[in-house]
């Protein structure tokens, strides 16, 4: 077999021939396993994930736990398969995991919800990689109709000697595989809330235990009251780079319906302060929040809220298809709402881009200096 091997900023991949591709940290962490016809991920939480092309259209599946078996246990054989061709400075950094298997991946996904008392239940779609730290658990709010992220998890701020203790028992997961990681992102769901003194505390301890740019999500709902933008600058000082705030949607009748209990006034101001701190934003949006009948007036309010954000460069917007999940207080009301199918949240996507950039436009007589990128919520695991 003719084997290709780099490492680089922690990652180390082998590369086949054939299209094979495996890619693992310096602890042997399955990331990207690539076998010519579909991509999986691995999230640290044990979930492998299929990325596959139908046609045009990015297809993300979450498989089985047998296939996520099958499919690590096939790369790691490619990884001992391989190992006796490759350059001796990757054979020195493979030597460690090469008994690396499925039931490792178990323990240590195990570990993991330890650290965190469960799951991490999202981050945000560029933040997959993070070094994920909790400031808090859950969500303060935890009443929005349509999301079960942190239903079962009680809110609370972590003390600071707590939060040390925290941050130490991450780095020890991690062990060498902590290279390969490129960010820290404060969870879980509204941490720039927390009181600014253990805020600004809790970002100084994260800058000296990884030296790393620091992500944290905003929620929209009750921050505008609580944070200024001095408040803000504060926290770019001490590394704060970017807040991703799940706006979903600029129509007041949906986020009514979505319990986002904001005026979408407030949600502008609170963006604007957030930029005029110097913090970049990414704002998150779902094609299909409303179902069919709100289509109309979700994308038109959506653009149009958005076109009243100060955006450019460094900000980011993302847009989802819709989950409606069974088990939520918004399912019940889809009966009147109508749920979209897959292909009209496809089509809802490419309106909202580009009824964004007309609106953004029109309102400010320049063009938004921010992709507006598509996204599948499902990829949004740790
Ligand atoms: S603010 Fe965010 S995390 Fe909290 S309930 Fe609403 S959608 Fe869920």
């Amino acid at each position: 077999m003719d084997v290709k091997g780099k490492l680089d900023q922690g990652i180390l991949s082998i590369e086949s021939d054939n299209r094979i591709v495996f890619t693992v940290d310096l602890a042997g962490r399955f990331i990207f396993y690539t076998d010519g016809d579909a991509t999986y991920r691995r999230s640290l939480e044990n979930r492998f994930l299929r990325i596959k092309h139908v046609g045009s259209r990015r297809v993300v599946e979450q498989i089985s736990e047998d296939d996520g078996r099958r499919i690590a246990e096939t790369a790691y054989s490619f990884l001992r398969s391989a190992y006796d061709d490759l350059p001796q400075d990757l054979k020195d950094a493979a030597s460690g995991f090469l008994d690396m298997n499925y039931e490792k991946l178990v323990i240590d996904s195990a570990k993991m919800r330890e650290i965190y008392g469960g799951e991490v239940p999202i981050v945000p779609p560029d933040q997959y990689f993070p070094i994920y730290v909790q400031a808090e658990t859950g969500c303060s709010w935890n009443r929005c109709t349509f999301c079960r992220l942190y239903r079962d998890r009680s809110y609370g701020v972590r003390s600071i000697d707590d939060f040390a203790e925290h941050i130490h028992r991450i780095k020890d997961f991690f062990g060498n595989g902590i290279a390969a990681r490129k960010s820290v992102f404060v969870g879980d769901a509204n941490a720039v809330n927390i009181d600014q003194k253990t805020l600004l505390q809790m970002l100084d301890m994260i800058r000296s235990e990884f030296n790393l740019p620091i992500f944290s999500f905003v929620d929209a709902i009750t921050t505008q009251k609580r944070k200024s933008e001095i408040q803000f600058q504060e926290m770019r000082d001490h590394g704060l780079k970017r807040v991703y705030i799940g706006l979903e949607s600029g129509d007041p009748g949906v986020l009514r319906i979505f319990n986002k209990l904001m005026n979408v006034s407030e949600a502008i101001n609170l963006v604007n302060k957030i930029k005029g701190s110097g913090i970049n934003v990414g704002i998150i949006l779902m094609a299909g929040a409303g179902g069919k009948k709100y289509s109309k007036s979700h994308v038109e309010n959506t653009a149009s809220v958005i076109s009243q954000m100060d955006l450019g460069k460094g900000d980011i917007i993302y847009i989802s298809p819709m989950y409606e999940y069974e088990d939520t207080e918004y399912y019940g009301l889809t009966k009147d709402l109508g749920i979209m199918t897959a292909e009209e949240k496809e089509a809802q996507i490419q309106e909202l881009r580009s009824r964004i950039r007309e609106e953004f436009q029109d309102f400010n007589g320049r063009q938004l200096d921010a992709p507006i990128a598509p996204y599948d919520l499902m990829e949004a695991v740790y």
